[in-house]
């Protein structure tokens, strides 16, 4: 294999490449980014090794100290204070949900109100607090959860029904966010100089005002930690607002943030009903900027509302938007299999494929296709489905049984629109939907086009490449995408036509790493810069320009000048 990868020397040597080239120093990126000179490589957060017995220990006795504390009840956190509430709501663990995980107290709209009061009182304040205390603020966050790692993981497995491994790569995700925001804010704080002789011409960042931050369930940590701490440390004042089915860990996430130091007021943790007091705050001619990622359906009746000037409101608001995703790999004649099937089996059904950037649809090459689906069939049958605190189990629940149930209805639309390759059993109890795979799926079909948000795949076959690239593109969404092949013609036509916000070659398309894969779509998958990238920052500030003339004045003493 590696004398006939095409970086090999041996490969290159044979191509009639200059010698210089062939005896050059090895180099992984020849162009400089603003980014190399900030920091050329993000020390990302490293993963608990669950190989390591004791680490593994470590994991299994947070769940069970975590047991200890189920049912208790987590209260939002308005202008500082725990607030009691007329209205709660029990969250429940998705692999048993005999099993109360927590009590959340929901807001109504008049705490809302409050809510928003207060944070036009803070505003002022933090607005002023130098960028290094706010900074400082985010780097203790990080820290605070490195120390919890554990028990947040805990939490996540029982709340919402991930897998063990990947809430706990999800706690390092929440505290890359945390360190890199806090660095990249330091790097924008700096500003730019235009000065010329007698001129100074500086450009510098405002924070825009009040901000509403709207989470989903399906990254219950990284997400919303993502979105809130992006949002303060620019200098909002931010209202977090989490999806209801994951608010015992939205809840955690306010306590580290209240203990890091953010004053009262500047953050405050206001879960409530998404269609009326969401809604409510969204409207609110004090809100400036709504930070939301979630369905589409949701975020494209935020955007419109978002747009319609309310009275009394002397600002437009901006919106940040990312949604859905029907992701496709296109796997050609020329991939190699075992790598292929593996990356397609895990993108798919890792997490129930709840991911925004789960792989939905196969495209393969017409002469590998039936070598590949005997393979992908045999290989989703070797998945272990179960309780999501198994170590063992690789496919867990789904979030409720209305996700239970929209995912069945589309199965069974599957079923009148393609063949079943392979339909898994579930457990009963609990929240299970079997993986599924459905061949020979016409592009246009139901399942082809609409995000199920489960464990549902949708193979196609296409003739040529150029056919393969139209497939994949040819839906709603552009957010992930991925190609296994070792045609370098096939990769570099991928690079330029694939119409996705992250396309991975020759790997599985999920677990984007902060600073490294910064995250984001287009087309209908969302408005907004990549989460975890260079411009993220930049949507929660308002760039300014002063200019000053600064040839001899003569300035005016101070004494006698009316101040
Ligand atoms: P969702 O149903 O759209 O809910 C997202 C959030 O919006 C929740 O906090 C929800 O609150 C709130 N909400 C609902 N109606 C609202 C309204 N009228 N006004 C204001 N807020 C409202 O999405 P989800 O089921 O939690 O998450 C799954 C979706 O997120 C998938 O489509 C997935 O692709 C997408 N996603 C995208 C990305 C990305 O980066 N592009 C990342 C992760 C997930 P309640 O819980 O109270 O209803
Ligand atoms: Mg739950």
């Amino acid at each position: 294999m590696e004398n006939t990868a095409n970086s090999s020397f041996l490969r290159q040597s044979s191509e009639n490449k200059p010698l210089e080239e062939l005896l050059a120093a090895p180099t992984t990126n020849g162009k400089t980014t603003i980014h190399d000179i900030v920091k050329p490589v993000f020390p990302n957060a490293a993963d608990s090794d669950y190989a390591n017995a004791q680490q593994r220990e470590q994991a299994l006795n947070s769940i069970g100290k975590a047991r200890l504390q189920l049912g208790k009840t987590y209260l939002p956190i308005i202008n500082g204070e725990y607030t009691n509430t007329a209205q709660i709501v029990d969250s429940v663990n998705p692999s048993n949900p005999k099993e109360v995980v927590g009590k959340i107290g929901l807001i109504s709209v008049e705490q809302a109100e409050h809510a928003i009061k207060a944070a036009k009182a803070a505003f002022p304040g933090w607005k002023k607090t130098p960028v290094r205390e706010r900074t400082a603020i985010l780097r203790k966050a990080a820290d605070l959860m490195e120390k919890r790692r554990h028990e947040l993981t805990a939490w996540m497995v029982l709340e919402v029904g991930k897998p063990l491994n990947q809430c706990n790569a999800e706690v390092s995700e929440a505290i890359d966010f945390c360190r890199y925001y806090a660095d990249e804010m330091e790097r924008l704080d700096m500003g730019y100089k235009y000065d010329t002789a007698g001129e100074t011409d500086r450009y510098s960042y405002q924070p825009r005002g009040i901000s509403l931050v709207i989470s989903p369930w399906n990254f219950p940590l990284a997400i919303p930690t993502g979105m809130t701490v992006s949002s303060l440390v620019t200098g909002n004042c931010t209202l977090l607002k989490p999806a209801e089915t994951s608010s015992v860990i939205a809840s955690k996430i306010a306590e580290i943030l209240v203990e890091a130091g953010f004053p009262k007021g500047v953050f405050q943790f206001v879960p409530g009903k998404g269609s009326s007091v969401g809604d409510f705050m969204v409207k609110h001619p004090d809100v400036n900027s709504i930070t939301f990622t979630g369905s589409q359906e949701v975020g494209c009746h935020i955007y419109a509302e978002a747009a319609i000037l309310r009275p009394g409101q002397k600002h437009l608001k901006r919106v940040i938007a990312e949604m859905g995703g029907k992701n496709a790999i296109i796997v050609d004649e020329s991939a190699d299999l075992d790598q292929a099937v593996a990356g397609v089996v895990y993108s798919a059904f890792g997490y129930s494929g709840q991911k925004c950037s789960a792989c939905s649809r196969v495209v393969v090459s017409a002469p590998i296709y039936d070598a590949f689906v005997e393979r992908l069939v045999e290989a989703t049958r070797s998945l272990n489905i179960g309780d999501a605190e198994k170590p063992s189990t690789q496919v867990g629940p789904v979030i409720d049984d209305k996700a239970q149930k929209r995912i069945q209805e589309y199965i069974a639309k599957g079923k009148r629109e393609a063949k079943v390759a392979i339909e898994m059993t579930a457990p009963e109890d609990g929240y299970f939907v079997g993986p599924v795979v459905f061949k020979d799926v016409s592009p246009n079909a139901t399942i082809a086009q609409e995000e199920i948000f489960g464990p549902v795949l949708a193979v196609m076959k296409a003739q040529n490449f150029t056919e393969a690239l139209e497939i994949a593109n040819g839906t709603n969404f552009a957010l992930t995408g991925g190609l296994y092949s070792r045609t370098p013609s096939h990769i570099e036509r991928a690079k330029a036509e694939f119409e996705v916000g992250n396309i991975y070659i020759n790997r599985g398309i999920t677990g984007a790493i902060v600073s490294r894969q910064p995250f984001g779509g287009f087309k209908l998958s969302g408005v907004g810069s990549k989460a975890g990238g260079p411009d993220y920052l930049l949507q929660f500030l308002e760039p300014r320009t002063i200019t000053e003339n600064v040839q001899r004045q003569g300035f005016a003493p101070i004494e006698g000048v009316d101040s």
